[in-house]
């Protein structure tokens, strides 16, 4: 990606974003309009035809803390702001072993979780293979909507039909005998999420606690339609400190001590 001049502002602070969600490309595009930071934003590479960015982009992973450290040191970053999923608990731990290492100010950007509502008909699980669990030994007609990484835990329940949602498609096919694949990347609308849970009969959504927007249609929808949600949990997080909003990140970037600028840092 072409570089904005702002982008390589010299010793202007450098910014390392660990991207893959709205927040991150949210935050990077306010960074990238205000200017004065000198920006990159990480992805993962496990979507094939990723979103456009709107800072300079590298894809894949470091190599664990060590490479991530050692990524820090070699880019000089300022600041490191952690705004992956809140399911990506890997990235983050590592995030915030690195950060420590290698003395570089962190930051986790995280969005708050869904909270049940009246009428809301949730059951809690500790994670997907919990959730595939508490769904019973009866026949269900579910919607999944997992990561590619998480829907082979689906075959520990072959009696039931499954409507599995992903951006990519799951290849290899999942040995079941009843599923049904739909490839669409969010966000999507409560309305659209309520036709097709009723279009497909669906009796149970299997959901990530993930927070936001884009992906609460399928939630308000269950509820609308009295659809029992099997909810997993958060995986647990590193105690970091931690913004709820691209805002409050912004604010905290302001805050960021002038010290921590490349010309002073001598590294
Ligand atoms: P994960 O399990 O926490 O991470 C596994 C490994 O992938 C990490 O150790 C790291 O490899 C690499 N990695 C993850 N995020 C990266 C990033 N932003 N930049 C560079 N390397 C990254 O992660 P995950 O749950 O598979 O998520 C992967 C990506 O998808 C993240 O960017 C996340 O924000 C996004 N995402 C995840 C979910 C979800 O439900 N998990 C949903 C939406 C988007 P190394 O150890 O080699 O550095």
């Amino acid at each position: 990606m072409d570089m904005p001049s702002h982008s390589r502002d010299a010793g202007a602070p450098r910014l390392l974003i660990l991207g893959g969600t709205s927040e991150a490309r949210e935050l990077a595009a306010q960074l990238a309009a205000r200017g004065g930071y000198t920006l990159s934003l990480s992805l993962a590479g496990r979507t094939r035809n990723p979103l456009d960015q709107p800072a300079p982009t590298r894809s894949g992973g470091f190599g664990g803390v060590e490479g991530l450290a050692a990524h820090l040191k070699a880019e000089r970053i300022n600041a490191l702001i952690d705004a992956t999923h809140p399911f990506a608990a890997s990235m983050s731990r590592n995030a915030a072993e690195a950060a420590c290492s290698a003395g570089v100010p962190l930051l986790a950007l995280v969005r708050p979780e869904w909270r049940p509502v009246p009428r809301d008909r949730w059951t809690g699980a500790a994670d997907i293979a919990g959730a595939v669990e508490k769904l019973g030994a009866a026949p269900r007609r579910v919607l999944a909507a997992l990561g590619r990484n998480e829907v082979r835990a689906l075959e520990a329940a072959p009696q039931h039909h499954w409507l599995v949602r992903s951006i990519d498609p799951v290849a290899p096919p999942l040995a079941l005998p009843r599923v049904r694949y739909i490839e669409a990347r969010g966000p999507f609308a409560q309305a659209d999420e309520r036709a097709l849970l009723a279009e497909n009969r669906i009796d149970a959504v299997l959901s990530k606690n993930s927070g936001g927007e884009a992906t609460y249609g399928k939630i308000a929808a269950a509820r609308a339609l009295g659809i029992e949600v099997i909810m997993v949990a958060r995986p647990p997080r590193p105690q970091v400190e931690t913004a709820a909003s691209v805002e409050a990140a912004l604010a905290w970037l302001e805050r960021l001590p002038h010290h921590s600028s490349p010309d002073r840092r001598g590294v």
